[in-house]
């Protein structure tokens, strides 16, 4: 039954991939911003109609097809990332609907960091429909699999990472409220597994993001004014606790 899991989580991480590199690209903007239709390079509208337009050369190739600049990733890196992430998830997690809803944060976390790391922002276009999603298969998954105090630890989990991130963002200017969502998303599938993965997870994303800050000061490109992206550590140290708890 496993061997099928990974099998199929692998398979799915490969064909998401595409739409992954659309998301990425349509939203790979400064805030305010319309979603991204058109190459940065040479204005030829790359995406056919809607943010999953998707067009299969820019998919692939991650390069314009008119004027062959590269406007995304060079190929199989998302399509590598998504389905080794999705099968060590699927080698870890039980049941299938919390699988999912892993599976779910972790595809949308690959565009986030995509979009995080290059703008400092987490559009809502990707955030708010990646919480519903998982809100509805964490629900689900609580009354049909009948596990009520795991649908009740996610759904304190997430409020509580919430509220936390929000305090920590009215007294500090490196968080924005992009950050409290995404800690909300989080806090969903930590509390899941119990208020010490929500700790150790939440802890471990400010590890990782400190020890980042300590590595760029001793190699001097440290500046106070910088904003660092938050998004791939907290993405990174809850995931990597996801799949210890699991
Ligand atoms: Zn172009």
């Amino acid at each position: 039954m496993t061997i099928v899991t990974v099998t199929v989580a692998v398979t799915v991480g490969l064909l998401v991939g595409p739409w992954l590199r659309t998301a990425i690209f349509a939203n790979r903007l400064p805030r305010g911003d319309p979603a991204r239709r058109h190459c940065p390079h040479c204005s030829r509208l790359v995406l056919a109609s809607g943010d999953l337009g998707i067009v299969g050369p820019v998919a692939l190739s991650g390069r314009c097809p008119s004027c062959r600049r590269r406007v995304g990733a060079p190929p199989a890196v998302i399509e590598v990332v998504s389905a080794g992430v999705l099968g060590l998830l699927a080698l870890r997690v039980h049941p299938l609907l919390v699988l999912a809803a892993l599976g779910v944060v972790a595809a949308a976390g690959i565009v986030l960091v995509a979009i995080d790391a290059t703008t400092r922002r987490l559009p809502d276009a990707v955030l708010a429909p990646t919480l519903v999603v998982v809100l509805v298969l964490l629900v689900v998954a609580g009354i049909v699999d009948h596990r009520p105090s795991e649908l009740v630890g996610a759904l304190s989990g997430g409020a509580a990472a919430f509220a936390g991130y929000s305090l920590l963002a009215l007294v500090t200017a490196g968080l924005g409220f992009g950050d409290c969502k995404l800690a909300a998303l989080l806090g969903l599938v930590l509390g899941w597994f119990g208020w010490e993965a929500l700790a150790a997870g939440v802890t471990l994303g400010f590890v990782l993001a400190a020890l980042y800050l300590l590595g760029r000061m001793i190699t001097g490109r440290f500046s106070p004014s910088e904003q660092i992206p938050l998004a791939p550590f907290m993405l990174v140290g809850a995931f990597t606790v996801l799949l210890v708890a699991a």
